[in-house]
């Protein structure tokens, strides 16, 4: 198996009555910028998202992350994303056949599997989906067997029909051991705009990316955040929140849904905290112009191994 690389010191958001708790799984992935985003290349390097947690200036690369996040309400233990898994055959080679070191970032939360109440899987990709099962003697089970895990049905329809199907055939069928799966234990379940789950979380769609992709909101008693998923990728999309990926399904229709959120993020005062971009990024958002900066959300970010009450 391929060791992670290793993973920043650990550290959570404190939203007063909610806790939410990053958990990472790779914390470097270097990704050459054009190949990810077609085009950037006319932002200037010396803008702040090329700082060096984002970009790794000797190999020209953009540096991401990969992670989960844990949302503990008084009554819930939400997971938001499974990442890319263990022991699971993948074609691109930094998620092929990985360590199962991400479930020792789960477990030093004090939480065991049986403990979840719910999965949200914010959309199909092979970086997202991923822990929701490990091989056991009976093939690939569910790891949170307890959990309900919710996904948008439109989102299912198009990986399903021709086009998802096509795309399985490029990546490698990904879906046959980490979703299938789910279904066939009854613990996948449908869930879509303004689904409410528990007191402190709702989903939102944010279509584009994948065309059923949700972004999760967070309602704590001193601060709101937007687990915002891959409505963006990486800072530069910031800079510039017309730049969509190469890998997303519609690129307009992301960048229409990026511009939206963030206008309500930004009047808000919420806090953005994002699938991938690396070190520790919670923020809020200030709007200059066209672009967007971070502001760090540091009465939100507590230092050292969060662990359950
Ligand atoms: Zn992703």
């Amino acid at each position: 198996m391929q060791p992670c690389p290793p993973r920043s010191a650990p550290y959570w958001l404190d939203l007063g009555d909610v806790a939410v708790v990053p958990l990472v799984e790779l914390s470097r992935l270097p990704i050459e910028p054009e190949e990810f985003f077609p085009g950037s290349g006319q932002i200037p390097s010396a803008t702040w998202c090329f700082d060096e947690s984002w970009f790794d200036r000797e190999a020209s690369r953009l540096v991401f992350t990969i992670q989960a996040f844990l949302v503990v309400t008084e009554n819930e233990v939400i997971l938001v994303d499974g990442c890319v898994g263990s022991g699971k055959p993948r074609k691109r080679s930094h998620f092929d056949n990985l360590d199962p070191s991400w479930f020792t970032e789960f477990t030093n939360t004090g939480f065991t599997p049986e403990d979840v109440s719910t999965v949200v899987l914010s959309h199909l990709h092979v970086d997202h989906v991923g822990w929701t099962t490990q091989r056991t003697d009976h093939g690939w089970s569910p790891v949170f067997g307890n959990a309900r895990h919710l996904v948008s049905q439109r989102e299912l329809a198009y990986w399903s029909g021709d086009d998802g199907r096509a795309a399985m055939t490029r990546t490698g069928d990904y879906l046959a051991d980490s979703v299938a799966p789910l279904a066939e234990h009854g613990l996948l379940d449908f869930a879509e705009d303004g689904r409410q789950i528990g007191r402190h979380v709702d989903l939102l769609d944010a279509p584009g990316h994948t065309p059923g992709n949700l972004c999760v909101r967070v309602t704590g008693s001193k601060a709101e955040l937007l687990l915002a998923g891959d409505l963006l990728h990486h800072p530069l999309q910031l800079f510039d929140p017309d730049i969509s990926t190469r890998y997303c399904v519609d690129p307009n229709q992301a960048a229409a849904t990026r511009h939206d959120i963030l206008t309500a993020v930004t009047a808000r005062g919420m806090v953005l905290q994002t699938a991938h971009f690396a070190g520790i990024s919670a923020s809020r958002l200030n709007k200059e112009g066209s672009r967007y900066t971070l502001v760090p959300a540091t009465d939100t970010i507590r230092t050292g191994q969060y662990h359950r009450p």
